[in-house]
């Protein structure tokens, strides 16, 4: 193999060699133009101040938990009311028996972060095991909107479209980078709202990027519709949605969530 190895980098070394002694024609080509033609000096782009550490919110993020309280959220049962979660220690833990929580606010285009645990000592199984999920667009109650899942996926089994990191049974994840119960994990999202004609047919679908824990799960995956427990996904007319966390009816322990932000693009 290091022979190989060898024979590879000999190959690779003669080839530059020749690339070498044939450049100065291509490249006295290339610089009888002007470069400056080719320089573009506007829009600056706007400074943001990354956070200083891998998760924490940019400078032009919109801070959905700081690990203080759930203004930023509302209950989507009655959205008068305030979100019915707990906080506790700088988390929000899930109470089922409150239902699902979502934003006041209502975002198109986004980029998110959001992070999330499932409890050390989880019992059950298949999709009744840790269970939540994040609705990238609410755009009703209950389960109405586009849901990527949260589930316990590390050492559980499933149907794959509908384990940690798909598109609710539109999109498998590219690759399973679930850590086990008890450790924090996080999804970042580039979330592309869908658009729609006046006569409510569908100009552009939604597309969405997810890295979970970093690792690429999702790339610009264009959706089919609205995420279905039953039946085919389809599109139906909205607008600026709120992002939604779901309160799943499974029996097991409640999962946490921290540190969410979203930057509007
Ligand atoms: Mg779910």
């Amino acid at each position: 193999m290091r022979f190989i190895a060898c024979r590879s980098q000999q190959r690779v070394f003669i080839i530059s060699i020749l690339g070498l002694l044939t450049a100065p024609t291509f490249l006295s080509a290339q610089q009888k133009g002007d470069p400056k033609l080719t320089e573009v000096y506007s829009p600056v782009p706007k400074i943001v101040t990354p956070g200083q550490s891998c998760g924490d919110a940019p400078s032009d993020a919109v801070v959905l938990f700081d690990g203080s309280n759930l203004n930023a959220w509302r209950s989507v049962n009655d959205t008068t009311a305030p979100a019915g979660w707990t906080v506790a220690d700088g988390i929000i833990t899930v109470k089922k028996s409150a239902g699902n929580i979502e934003t006041r606010q209502s975002f198109m285009d986004y980029q998110l972060h959001i992070e999330w645990r499932i409890p050390e000592n989880i019992t059950g199984e298949g999709q009744a095991r840790g269970n939540s999920g994040v609705f990238l667009a609410s755009i009703g109650s209950g389960d109405a909107g586009y849901e990527l899942q949260v589930l316990d996926s590390y050492n559980n089994t499933t149907y794959v479209n509908g384990q940690a990191g798909s598109i609710y049974k539109q999109s498998i994840p590219l690759v399973n980078a679930s850590r086990r119960p008890g450790q924090w994990q996080s999804y970042d999202v580039i979330w592309t709202a869908p658009r729609f004609n006046d006569d409510g047919s569908v100009k552009s679908p939604a597309r969405v990027t997810v890295l979970h824990n970093g690792v690429l799960v999702q790339n610009n995956f264009t959706l089919k519709g609205v995420t279905q427990y039953i039946g085919e996904p389809f599109y139906k007319k909205h607008g600026a949605s709120p992002i939604k966390l779901q309160a799943h009816g499974d029996k097991s322990e409640p999962i946490s969530f921290r540190n969410i932000w979203v930057r509007p693009l």
